[in-house]
């Protein structure tokens, strides 16, 4: 029998840690304590050696989803003077939570669920119920330490019961900073604009009837959550969907779900055992899931997956008592801002309804639903906010450790900070082009800032001489006198990938929509050898002249044109008729003068020429529309490749378009179709591959770009690279698209000063 002391450093507080080593303790018949310190949790064990390791091996590996460890170390004793016959949490050492970091928003625990609907209970059918385990975190914190004077339940002042809870070392409420009840907590509010004011109309717990009363008759409502307001109406009343598309303009757009439990949600779709376990997790993002009928077409027309997310507050599972399903999507206009606070919701959205649930708690930070995929057991984060965020990413130690300023990329919104070894990334910004957003970047980098103590001592941005980004960093470093590095989009990509997992050589595969590239082109289809600061662009996808500009990404009926053109200008009148796209002989006729413009090499606009091509989508009415019903037609086994030709530092994608022409024309279905184009890509990255290790001796393979959010194409690659020479790395902390691009930025910068 030893005595072993173990500290674990990182986000282990208000996260639900201390409950977790106590059941991992009991699973593993250990004795001793656990408790909160200043640096983070300690714990004392005591068993033999290697139960004792066992059991730190358990805690390392299944950490509750929003904690984060980010140094573990443990000390054996041979002799101690106390042997601890049970396992217990031991009061707090110190009061409050004086750690830097900060826990993400925490979606309610089991046990405060029971509460809430339980009649005997203090805290039945109280919206704001929460516990140490669980509740609102980033979204209330205005400043640090992390208590409740400096949180948006400063203003409640807590009632005797709940100061009780809050003061008893035993309560599951001890130092809960949000802890609340009915009499001394939020409370909801429903609001009606009548003559264009908004008129509270009902209070408590008649707040949450009428808008229960109001959803039953296929009517919009605003509802205030964590982060902010959603869109929440009846799913399955075609016409209030109809009425939601037309008045968000989401003609095709699918619409987040929330479904009352697992249960309802696999009556649509299939489930793995990750999925499920996300689904129900503490992080409760939306999760992409596999149709596996077509109930539910009218939410995601032509797409292959379904985004589903739990009840995560006590507000959702008191409205889902009367619910199977409602549509829950961000509570904004179109691209801009997702709204948080009341007076700019009831001015913004009275354009979609005159409902509103509100409460009388601010909402400090607004950050989005996010969202999560799965391709077998890895997971892709196509949109990083809520419960992921603020979770630190620990970077490589090098000698060098400069706090970084990386102001990430515009179309997706999202930039990074370093502090030691630390990245923090922020929330999901949205599309920097739009004023709200782009007032959203300066409010958040504000925040993040002052609430990690950070002052960058050097800022990088992307090349992108336009970006909002980059001319932000720009002013910052010149305000600050700091100096300031450019890295190019898809370099940065790649980076990223290699940031998570380590590496200073890969071979980069940067398949993506749009980035600006070194040579003033729009690159998007780009191969590179990076070797430390090192990178040679080894191949890219052809270039193609980029008529008409910022239409050819929507409307993909563009790209098809510039690619018949150029490959089988004797198909146009067939597969782009002009009856159909009248604007057509203007391309033609701009396309036969010598190009002068700007070209692309982008390979996200190769596949919405395809999906035109094929006569899948010829206008994206939303954001990879072209490209994501294109991969609902794939079968991920089907294994035969169209022609291409790698020479010279040039992929020529012209054999394959003449053949998926000739495919389509002969009448051959278009999901074998789809499926051939999709194992040509995958086929063409591994060539690609081959011929790169052959001159740098790299095995590494660092996947990343917008083009893989793609889980099909995903699934083919893994598929095809299993037993192969390569060890082929994706992102899984960060997004794969424009959102992960700042923690690139920032790595090569690492790399640059080191
Ligand atoms: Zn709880
Ligand atoms: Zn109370």
């Amino acid at each position: 029998m030893q005595q072993a002391e173990i500290v674990l450093r990182g986000i282990v507080q208000g996260v639900g840690f201390r409950p977790f080593v106590k059941r991992t303790a009991l699973k593993h018949n250990i004795k001793g304590l656990v408790e909160n310190r200043e640096f983070g949790v300690k714990i004392v064990a005591q068993a033999d050696k290697e139960t004792i390791e066992k059991f730190l091996d358990d805690i390392l590996k299944n950490a509750p989803d929003v904690s984060t460890i980010l140094s573990s170390q443990i000390e054996f004793i041979e002799s101690y003077d106390k042997e601890f016959t049970t396992f217990s949490i031991a009061p707090s050492r110190k009061e409050g939570n004086v750690s830097a970091l900060i826990p993400p928003d925490i979606a309610t625990c089991d046990i405060c669920s029971q509460e809430v609907m339980d009649s005997g209970d203090r805290h039945f059918s109280y919206p704001f119920t929460n516990c140490t385990n669980c509740g609102p975190r980033f979204s209330i914190i205005q400043s640090i330490p992390y208590d409740r004077t400096n949180t948006t339940m400063k203003k409640f002042i807590m009632c005797e019961d709940c100061k009780r809870e809050y003061t008893t070392v035993a309560d599951r409420r001890y130092h809960a900073q949000p802890n609340a009840c009915p009499k001394c907590g939020p409370e909801l509010r429903f609001v009606e604009i009548i003559d264009k004011e908004p008129t509270i109309i009902a209070m408590r717990q008649e707040a949450l009837d009428t808008t229960i009363d109001i959803l039953r008759k296929g009517k919009i409502v605003a509802i205030k959550g964590i982060g902010g307001y959603h869109l929440v109406c009846d799913a399955k009343n075609k016409d209030v969907v109809d009425t939601l598309r037309q008045l968000k303009h989401r003609p095709q757009k699918p619409f987040a779900l929330m479904a009352r439990d697992l249960e309802v949600v696999q009556e649509y779709c299939q489930l793995s055992s990750q999925e499920e376990k996300m689904l129900s997790g503490q992080q409760k993002p939306i999760v992409l899931l596999q149709k596996k009928n077509q109930e539910l077409e009218h939410i995601a027309p032509g797409v292959k997956n379904l985004g589903f997310m739990l009840p995560y507050t006590p507000l959702h599972y008191l409205i889902f008592r009367h619910f199977h399903l409602l549509i829950f999507t961000s509570g904004n206009i179109s691209e801009e801002a997702l709204e948080n606070r009341d007076l700019s919701a009831y001015e913004h959205l009275s354009r979609i309804t005159k409902y509103y649930l509100t409460y009388n708690r601010e909402i400090f930070n607004r950050i989005d639903d996010s969202i999560v995929t799965y391709v077998g057991n890895q997971r892709i984060l196509i949109r990083k906010a809520r419960g992921f965020i603020p979770k630190p990413i620990k970077l490589d130690e090098m000698q060098v450790m400069p706090q970084i300023f990386a102001a990430g990329a515009d179309m997706k919104g999202s930039f990074g900070l370093t502090k030691h070894d630390i990245f923090l990334g922020s929330q999901y910004l949205g599309d920097l082009g739009f004023a709200s957003n782009s007032e959203f970047y300066e409010e958040s980098l504000g925040y993040f800032k002052s609430i990690f103590g950070m002052e960058p001592e050097v800022v990088i941005a992307d090349a992108h001489p336009n970006y909002f980004s980059t001319q932000f960093a720009k002013e910052y470093a010149s305000e600050k006198e700091l100096p300031i590095h450019y890295l190019q989009h898809h370099e940065a990509h790649i980076y990223s990938v290699m940031a998570e997992h380590n590496l200073q050589k890969a071979l980069g595969i940067s398949f993506d929509g749009t980035g600006y590239g070194n040579d003033g082109q729009i690159w998007g289809g780009e191969c590179f050898i990076v070797d430390k600061n090192h990178v040679e662009r080894f191949s890219h996808l052809a270039y193609k002249p980029l008529i008409s500009g910022e239409k050819v990404a929507q409307e993909p009926w563009r790209m098809a044109l510039i690619y018949l053109h150029s490959c089988c200008p004797d198909k146009i009148g067939r597969l782009i008729p002009a009856s159909k796209f009248p604007q057509r002989d203007l391309l033609v006729h701009q396309l036969e003068r010598a190009h002068t413009g700007i070209m692309t090499s982008s390979i996200g606009r190769l596949f919405d020429a395809v999906a035109s091509i094929l006569d899948v989508c010829h206008y994206n009415t939303y954001e990879g529309e072209a490209p994501m019903k294109l991969e609902a037609l794939v079968d991920v086994t089907y294994a035969d490749s169209y022609g291409y030709e790698i020479s010279n530092g040039i992929i020529d994608p012209t054999n394959m378009i003449n053949e998926i022409v000739e495919d389509f024309i002969r009448k051959k279905p278009v999901e074998i179709i789809a499926s051939r184009f999709h194992f040509t890509i995958a086929r063409m990255i591994y060539d690609l591959c081959k011929k790169m290790s052959a001159v740098s001796n790299i095995r590494d393979v660092a996947i990343s770009g917008g083009v893989f959010q793609n889980s099909v194409l995903i699934h083919i690659l893994k598929n095809l690279f299993a037993d192969t020479e390569y060890i082929v790395h994706f992102n899984e902390n960060v997004p794969p698209n424009d959102a992960g691009i700042a923690l690139g930025q920032a790595y090569s910068c690492l790399l640059k000063e080191n």
